[in-house]
C-alpha cells in the first residue's frame, strides 16, 4: 500500500474542472452551452507575440533561458512596472513564472513555515487556499459580503489579526468579486497593515480590466509596503495568454532572490518561446478589449436586473459579476426546489443551456459567478436564456 504525503489532503479535485466535465459532456451530446464559468478573455495574444514566438522558433531560441526569465522581457516588465503602476524594479527583482499561479506558490513556499497564518480575504480564487496548505500555511478566512463591497475594511483586517499572523493577501481586481480597492481603499488598511508587519501578497493579474477607476498597486503607498509587498502578475487574463504560462512576481531584492532560487530547482524556465511572445505582448496591450468587455458587463447587467437575482454591486474590474442567489432559493423553478447555490447552477445549465460557476467554489454558497469574457452575441443570448430561465418560476 502506497502512503501519500499529507499534502496530497489538499489536493482534492477541482471542482470548477468537474465543472467544466459535465458541460463537455452535454456538447457532447448535442446540446447548446453557453458557457459562463471560464475564466480566461475569449481574445489572444497580440499579433506581435505570435510574431515574436515563430521568430523565436525559427531562429532556434529554444533552449533553456536564464531561470528567472529573459533580460530583455525582465526590462520590459520593470519599465511596465514605473511607467504604469509607478513603481520602481531593478529586473534582478523580477522572476518570470509558469503563470502568475507559479510566481505566487513560489512566493509563499519561500515565506511560509508550517502553522504561519496567512489573511485571507474570501470569496477568493480557490486555488490560494489551497497553495498555502500546500506550503504548511493556515488560511485565515476574513468573510466578506455585499454590505462592505466584498472589500476589506480597517476594522475587518484588525480584527482578523493574531500573533501568527504573517501575510495579507490582497486580490485587485478580484476573482471572482471584481471587487477593485481605491487608493483611499488602501490607504485606510495601509496603518495597520504596517503596524503588525504584515507582508503582502498582491496579485493584480486582473489590474488592466478595470472600468471607470483607476488601478493603484498597494506597493506604492509607502516605503514599508514597497519592501514588504510582492506583487503578482501574468499574461493570461490582460493580453489572452493563458496557454503561454507567463506570468511573474516583483518582489523586494532580499525576497527576490529566495524566489528566485527557488524557482531554478523547481522548473529550469519558462518555455524561451513563450517568453519571447510575452517580450513583445507587454508592449502592445490593446485597450479596446476593456471597451468590448465593458458593453458586455453592461448588457448582462441590464439582462440580470429583469430577473429575480440581486446585483447590488457593480465590480470596477476583472471580468466577473458576482449576484446574490439568495432571492431565489427556496422557490420553485420548472417543478424544481433550490435549496443552494449548486441546485440553481445545474437547473440553469439543465433548462437554459446556460453554464455559470456556483459561488460556493470561492466560499461564497449565497452567489454565483458569472465570467463574461465572450462576445457581446453570446452575452446576449446568456441574457435571454437567464431570463428564460425566470419565467419558468412556479
Ligand atoms: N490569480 C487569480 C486571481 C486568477 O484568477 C488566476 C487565474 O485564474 C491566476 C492568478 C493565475 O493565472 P495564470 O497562472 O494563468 O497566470
Amino acid at each position: 500500500m502506497i502512503s501519500f504525503s499529507k499534502r496530497t489532503n489538499y489536493l482534492s479535485d477541482s471542482p470548477t474542472l468537474q465543472l467544466n466535465d459535465r458541460i463537455a459532456s452535454l456538447k457532447d451530446q448535442g446540446r447548446d452551452i453557453i458557457n459562463l464559468t471560464v475564466g480566461e478573455p475569449n481574445f489572444y495574444e497580440p499579433e506581435q507575440a505570435s510574431e515574436a514566438a515563430i521568430e523565436a522558433i525559427n531562429t532556434h531560441f529554444t533552449h533553456y533561458t536564464n531561470s528567472s526569465g529573459i533580460l530583455p522581457l525582465r526590462q520590459n516588465i520593470c519599465e511596465k512596472l514605473l511607467i504604469e503602476n509607478g513603481l520602481e524594479y531593478a529586473p534582478g527583482q523580477i522572476t518570470v513564472s509558469t503563470g502568475g499561479k507559479q510566481a505566487l506558490y513560489n512566493t509563499l513556499a519561500v515565506l511560509v513555515n508550517e502553522g504561519d497564518e496567512i489573511i485571507l480575504p474570501t470569496p477568493a480564487w480557490p486555488s490560494y487556499e489551497a497553495q498555502i496548505r500546500l506550503v504548511g500555511g493556515v488560511p485565515h478566512f476574513i468573510q466578506l459580503d455585499e454590505t462592505t463591497k466584498f472589500k476589506l475594511t480597517p476594522k475587518l483586517l484588525e480584527a482578523a489579526i493574531s500573533k501568527k499572523s504573517k501575510i495579507l493577501m490582497l486580490n485587485s481586481p478580484s476573482n471572482p468579486t471584481g471587487a477593485t480597492y481605491s487608493k483611499g481603499e488602501l490607504e485606510e488598511l495601509a496603518p495597520i497593515i504596517e503596524k503588525h508587519e504584515l507582508i503582502v501578497i498582491s496579485d493584480e493579474i486582473y489590474e488592466r480590466l478595470v472600468y471607470e477607476m483607476e488601478f493603484v498597486s498597494i506597493a506604492t503607498l509607502s516605503e514599508y509596503l514597497k519592501e514588504n509587498t510582492i506583487v503578482i502578475n501574468g499574461f493570461s487574463k490582460a493580453f489572452g495568454m493563458t496557454g503561454w504560462r507567463v506570468g511573474y512576481s516583483a518582489a523586494p531584492k532580499v525576497i527576490a532572490k529566495q524566489i528566485a532560487a527557488f524557482q531554478s530547482q523547481i522548473t529550469a524556465s519558462v518555455s524561451s518561446v513563450s517568453q519571447k511572445a510575452a517580450e513583445q505582448a507587454i508592449l502592445n496591450f490593446d485597450s479596446s478589449h476593456v471597451d468590448r468587455l465593458k458593453f458586455c458587463q453592461d448588457s448582462l447587467i441590464t439582462d440580470i436586473r429583469q430577473t429575480e437575482l440581486d446585483l447590488r454591486i457593480i465590480p470596477d474590474g476583472s471580468f466577473y459579476l458576482f449576484p446574490n442567489i439568495k432571492p431565489v432559493l427556496s422557490k420553485t423553478y420548472f417543478g424544481k426546489i433550490i435549496n443552494s447555490d449548486l441546485d440553481f447552477c445545474s437547473l440553469l445549465l439543465d433548462k437554459v443551456g446556460l453554464a455559470i460557476t456556483p459561488g460556493s467554489f470561492f466560499n461564497a454558497p449565497n452567489n454565483v459567478r458569472i465570467s463574461y469574457a465572450k462576445s457581446l452575441e453570446e452575452i446576449q443570448e446568456a441574457g435571454k436564456r437567464l431570463r428564460s430561465f425566470f419565467s419558468g418560476a412556479e
